[in-house]
């Protein structure tokens, strides 16, 4: 199945695979962790350098984030540059956050995908 045909057909609501990997019921190396975050590489990489950054809490969407996750979000944003850096990206990276079907999200527990060490095309697919 295709990475779009999954976003189709992704529903949201539930536990994630995301909540799996955070509670360490899902062998997985993680690049970075702290307490609100984790970082793990994207198990379809879709660049030399591809991975993500997961918040512990479980928010569904960039959609239904309010203020109270402003810290959060700043925090995977800092710790996404910093991965960045430690990766080798001094060349630049593309940073997405896929929300909701349009937007082809496919695991309904936000993520920030940094992808490098590729040239990035605009606009995306
Ligand atoms: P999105 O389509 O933006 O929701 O991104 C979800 C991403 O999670 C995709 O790029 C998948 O390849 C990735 N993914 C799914 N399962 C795993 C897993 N077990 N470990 C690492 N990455 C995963």
């Amino acid at each position: 199945m295709s990475e779009t045909e999954k976003a189709r057909t992704a529903t949201p609501g539930g536990d994630t695979i995301f909540g799996k990997i955070i509670r360490g019921e899902v062998p997985t190396t993680f690049l970075y962790k702290d307490d609100v975050c984790v970082v793990f590489n994207d198990i379809s990489a879709q660049a030399p350098v591809h991975f993500l950054v997961v918040p512990v809490k479980p928010i569904e969407r960039l959609a239904v984030a309010d203020q109270a996750d402003e810290k959060i979000l700043g925090h995977l944003l800092l710790v996404a540059k910093k991965i960045a850096a430690e990766q080798g990206l001094s060349d630049g990276y593309r940073v997405v956050i896929n929300d909701g079907e349009n937007g082809g999200q496919s695991v309904y527990h936000l993520h920030v995908h940094v992808l490098g060490k590729r040239q990035m095309e605009w606009p995306p697919g």
